[in-house]
């Protein structure tokens, strides 16, 4: 010990004279930290008081504002010195930091702001973002039943009820809630690769088992099989049709024929169901039957079938709607699309799996992802660790015992629960037919204006995708010759620059809060190659695809007179662009 440390003292009254600066520091720490008492002076209220007052401020007003928050909208960050910084000597106060926490929400995209339609991130509702608040105030873990207590009846409900909209029993399923949709699609792999190849868990991976899914599927598969140390090398991509955007079957056939033959097995099937930008489900049933043909070999367990359903799941909500009656009143144009939807949806009954993102298209904040299974005594005795000497099972759900992760927040769980009692199957149909209505909305505008097309009218997803070309060319006719004639692959090219042009003007008009006709302009987003175009099927031709706007008329704030303005600022966009660069005009 050093000489100069004082005798050991009871800090009992530390407003004493005399007593040490560390007690005191401790007693002015009461401010700043959570009550555990009722009624008392509570800073976690006055914190969050304060801190939802001042984002209030940040936000724009209801007519004319920007869709981002605050006035400030560049980015600040010095990232040249951001890291030249160290901890201070003193201590602050809760109220100071609020303080400096509000000023980095300046410029952050409003989710909720009927101009954002950039991509599917819908603003979180209420109850969910509570939900997950609350977590954050009394840090419930659902790692295991003594730390999550009652609260780990989120995650049991939740996967009671998104089993019951597969069509599965759902006393025999469950889910695990976990960090996103990559975290989903990992989940199943080691559930397929414990399954197909026991030893791994112990000897580690040693053969190389394959994952099989569509050229249409998220890049995540790489996360998940090089972390899980399977190799990226072992993803084998199915070919896809190219209207539908389907995994191809005969492809499929083969590859398993193949496999078949040369003895080696299959880890999983990925069946994925709907993509951001194409709205593209792939068979499940089929794959079943051809996955039921072309068993693993010998020494093998049963591969497993997998639907990356983080983006499509919610169609199920249509389950029990009655398309005949229509009772919610959906137009003609969108019923036969919200039907459609649900039958390529409703193949996730055959699946030993899927994954839910309740921050896409269930309108929660993040994270809030679960990964639902069929078998819930496979997957958790397959996956257990066996008993854990150093905590105590205090009730019968112990998820710890099998999951990836160690300490699981439970926000995620409960911001998923809240959502499925808010919406109910009429809150989820009204939401997700409403984005159809927009979307058949702005297609209708689309369709009013020569020089704009909309190039995926074919398809009922959520995404509008759309080209403009100069004043005076007839879109439909100019995109036909694009997409099927090698004569105008230049003019393509042109255009895809023209397209690209307008989405980065679209962005700097956003960023700086530029008016047009007395409003600001929309977040939108491009795409540069949704497709390609029909003579280079085989992508051989890296410029020969086609570019777009986005437009994801998601949030529920949404009007006809914002998306008529919408259209204008694109129009605006390409005005601005053409006199800045006196592009050759189109023959
Ligand atoms: C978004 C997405 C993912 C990745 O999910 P995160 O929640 O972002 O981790 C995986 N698959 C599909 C089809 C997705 O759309």
């Amino acid at each position: 010990m050093s000489g100069k440390a004082k005798n050991h003292q009871t800090p009992l009254n530390p407003s004493k004279q005399g007593a040490p600066l560390w007690a005191r520091y401790r007693t002015e720490m009461h401010k700043s930290f959570p009550s555990p008492f009722k009624g008392a002076n509570d800073s976690l209220a006055d914190g969050i008081n304060q801190a939802i007052r001042e984002l209030d401020h940040l936000k724009p007003e209801k007519i004319g504002g920007p869709a981002f928050l605050g006035k400030n909208s560049a980015l600040t960050i010095d990232f040249e010195n951001v890291k030249d910084s160290a901890l201070s000597q003193k201590m602050n106060t809760s109220g100071n930091v609020i303080k400096q926490m509000i000023k980095l929400f300046e410029g952050l995209p409003n989710w909720g702001h009927p101009l954002t339609m950039c991509n599917v991130v819908p603003q979180g509702n209420t109850a969910a973002v509570v939900a997950a608040i609350l977590c954050e105030i009394f840090a419930p873990n659902i790692l295991e039943g003594e730390y999550a207590w009652n609260i780990h009846q989120a995650e049991l409900e939740s996967g009671g009820i998104l089993a019951n909209l597969a069509g599965w029993e759902s006393k025999k399923a469950g889910c695990v809630y976990t960090y996103g949709g990559s975290g989903c699609w990992t989940y199943h792999l080691k559930y397929a690769l414990a399954r197909v190849l026991p030893d791994s868990r112990n000897k580690g991976v040693r053969t190389d088992a394959k994952v099989i899914c569509s050229q249409q599927a998220h890049y995540t598969m790489l996360n998940s099989t090089d972390w899980m140390g399977l190799g990226m090398d072992n993803i084998i991509r199915i070919k896809t049709d190219i209207d539908s955007n389907a995994m191809d079957m005969a492809d499929l056939e083969e590859v398993l024929k193949d496999l078949t033959e040369r003895k080696i097995p299959v880890a999983s099937i990925v069946c994925t169901m709907a993509t951001t930008d194409a709205n593209a489900f792939d068979p499940v049933e089929e794959v079943r039957n051809l996955m039921d043909k072309y068993p693993n070999p010998d020494g093998y367990g049963k591969s497993l079938l997998y639907c990356d359903s983080v983006i499509g799941w919610s169609w199920i909500a249509f389950k029990n709607y009655d398309f005949k009656k229509n009772p919610l009143g959906f137009s003609d144009i969108v019923l036969p699309y919200l039907e459609k939807n649900y039958n390529a949806i409703k193949g996730i009954f055959y699946a030993d799996a899927f994954g839910v993102d309740f921050h896409k298209t269930g309108f929660s904040p993040y994270i809030s992802s679960t990964f639902v299974y069929k078998n819930a005594h496979e997957f958790e005795s397959l996956l257990s660790r066996g008993v854990i000497a150093y905590l105590q099972p205090r009730s019968p759900y112990n998820p710890m015992d099998y999951t990836l992760e160690v300490s699981r927040a439970a926000g995620g769980s409960l911001a998923g629960w809240a959502t499925l009692k808010f919406f109910g199957y009429e809150g989820f149909q009204s939401v997700l037919g409403g984005i159809l209505e927009n979307k058949v909305y702005l297609q209708n505008q689309i369709a009013k204006k020569t020089e704009m097309v909309c190039v995926n009218s074919y398809d009922y997803g959520l995404v509008t995708l759309l080209r403009v070309y100069p004043a005076g060319v007839d879109a439909i006719v100019q995109y036909d010759n694009e997409l099927k004639n090698p004569e105008f692959r230049d003019s393509l090219i042109m255009n895809n620059q023209l397209t690209r042009d307008i989405g980065n003007k679209l962005f700097e008009w956003f960023r700086s809060g530029k008016k047009v006709n007395g409003n600001c302009t929309p977040y939108l987003s491009f795409s540069t190659g949704f497709r390609t175009a029909e003579y280079n099927r085989d992508s051989t031709d890296q410029e020969a695809v086609i570019y777009a706007i986005k437009m994801y008329p998601m949030n529920v704030y949404i009007t006809p007179e914002i998306m008529d303005h919408v259209l204008e600022c694109v129009i605006a966009a390409r005005d601005n662009i053409m006199s800045m660069n006196n592009l050759p005009q189109i023959e």
